[in-house]
């Protein structure tokens, strides 16, 4: 059974850079559903005991098409929101440190960098989607966007996501409109760097 992450804090906890209701509706909605609807999709296609990792890794064994697009979807939409909300933080760290720090350095420059190369990677997706900073099994990083709900293990890169940022229009039109650089900005006050980290070195 899929379950959706636990936040740990209040659905005001982001304000003022993700607001209330904005949480209320892509986490207590939308996630909802993807979680949902996930699990049925699973099921149905007998996978339900596989973990999501390993099933977005290998949509191409499941033979029926409208299974296949579901579970991409749907596992994507699951998959994707846990990244998202579980990096989130009222007391975010706000810089990372360690081996994370060293790759960033080592294949970005800076901090800063990668920030404004996931901002832009965000920023200039096409409709709905996602950017992601991902690691290979040596550890580099690799900043990519992707649409609808793909990520680096539907795409089949074989890379693990660390960082997700969410640029589909329900995670900021109701605060920030058309302005999705004002959301791509305030989304890096609530970034929990700490959490990132241990993805990587995990
Ligand atoms: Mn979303």
């Amino acid at each position: 059974m899929f379950e959706q992450v636990k936040l740990q804090f209040e659905m005001n906890g982001l304000e003022p850079h993700i607001d209330q209701l904005t949480m209320e509706t892509h986490y207590g909605k939308h996630h909802a559903a993807y979680t949902k609807m996930f699990n049925e999709l699973a099921e149905k296609a007998g996978v339900a005991g596989k973990t999501a990792e390993e099933i977005l890794s290998s949509l191409n064994d499941i033979s029926d098409e409208t299974l296949r697009k579901g579970l991409r979807n749907q596992g994507g939409g699951y998959y994707n929101h846990n990244l998202y909300f579980e990096q989130l933080s009222p007391n975010a760290k706000k810089t990372p440190e360690g081996k994370l720090f060293d790759a960033i350095k080592r294949d970005f420059g800076s901090v800063e960098e990668v920030i404004d190369l996931l901002s832009k990677a965000a920023i200039g997706q096409f409709g709905s989607g996602w950017s992601f900073l991902s690691c290979d099994k040596d550890g580099k990083l690799y900043v990519t966007a992707s649409p609808n709900q793909d990520n680096p293990y539907s795409e089949g890169s074989g890379r693990k996501p660390i960082l997700a940022l969410d640029v589909w229009e329900h995670a900021y039109y109701l605060k920030y409109k058309n302005l999705r650089a004002d959301y791509v900005k305030a989304f890096w006050e609530v970034l929990d760097w700490s959490v990132v980290e241990k993805r990587y070195e995990g």
